[in-house]
């Protein structure tokens, strides 16, 4: 069976490059799907607490017969959930929906600066990596202000920050940022929630390679070094999605690539001002 290549974390633990995302999957489903991506290959899954599905996604997890340490399990705070002891309570909460003893890597799901509450819940995040029940720790959607903050206040930089990236809004000062800072760059959204499969220059590509356009955006991820969690509910494409790992993109085809980017690229909301 095909395998994820992995990239090696700040703190020494692997990540696989390309994993399961399950926002907007419905929770009535969740325990199938995610156990048809595991049965694909996939060993990481990236779920939150606002994605109302943990609970599906730990009885997949129950149900499948990959040993827990092979699997990488990711889920994220909430906002309303900022704040030091909000952190930890929440963060019990979540290890018991997903029937956990601990998560590979637990996230801030948004930076929330009005609020003004992300350091002390970074501190949080800091004590639950030292108990040992968060292994991995790092952020999401934060730009480079907020992550100067809490390297500041706590002197741990996160493993990872998860941001909205894909052809169309590639984000390369903050991939930039995290090369100097040794933090990973993991790309949510990678497909530009579908809207890049049409795209004329993905399709020339396809069309070269005999691959699929959700292929080659996601071959391109892995080619630029980034972690990529493409979702999707239907196994063909669960399937299809994963199956990326014999084929690579030339200069050309990266060139190709590099110049879809554009700075009003954007899908989801703005993290500066993000209001929910
Ligand atoms: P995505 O870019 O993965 O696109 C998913 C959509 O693309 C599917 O719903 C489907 O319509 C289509 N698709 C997928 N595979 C396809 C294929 N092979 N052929 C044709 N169409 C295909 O979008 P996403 O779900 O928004 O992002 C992926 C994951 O990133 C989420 O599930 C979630 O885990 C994570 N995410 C995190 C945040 C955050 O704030 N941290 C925000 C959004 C998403």
């Amino acid at each position: 069976m095909a395998v994820s290549p992995t990239l090696t974390l700040n703190d020494g633990h692997t990540i696989p490059q390309l994993g399961f995302g399950v926002w907007q999957v419905p929770l009535d489903v969740t325990e199938q799907v995610v156990g048809t991506a595991i049965a694909a290959g996939y060993r990481a899954i990236d779920t939150a607490a606002a994605y109302d599905n943990e609970t599906g996604v730990g009885a997949a997890i129950a149900g499948c017969d990959v040993p827990r340490d092979q699997l990488f399990i990711t889920t994220k705070l909430w906002n309303a959930e900022h704040g030091y002891d909000r952190t930890l309570r929440a963060f019990d909460a979540s290890l018991e929906k997903l029937g956990l003893e601990y998560i590979d890597l637990y996230l801030i799901h948004w930076p929330k600066p009005r609020q003004n509450l992300y350091v002390e819940t970074w501190k949080a995040l800091v004590e639950l990596r030292r108990q040992g029940r968060a292994r991995s720790i790092g952020v999401s959607n934060f730009t480079i202000p907020y992550l100067e903050h809490i390297m500041d206040a706590s002197g741990v930089a996160p493993a990872v920050n998860q941001i909205e990236l894909h052809p169309q809004f590639q984000q390369h000062a903050m991939r930039e940022f995290h090369r100097r800072h040794n933090i990973a760059t993991q790309a949510w959204s990678p497909l530009g929630q579908g809207r890049l499969l049409k795209n004329a220059s993905i399709a020339t590509l396809a069309k070269k390679h005999g691959k699929s356009p959700a292929q080659i955006i996601l071959r391109w991820h892995l080619d630029s070094g980034l972690i990529a969690i493409p979702k999707s509910v239907t196994p063909e494409r669960i399937r299809e999605n994963f199956a990326v790992f014999d084929f690579h993109l030339d200069a050309d085809d990266m060139n190709a690539i590099a110049a879809l980017d554009r700075t009003s690229g954007r899908i989801g909301p703005d993290p500066d001002t993000a209001d929910f």
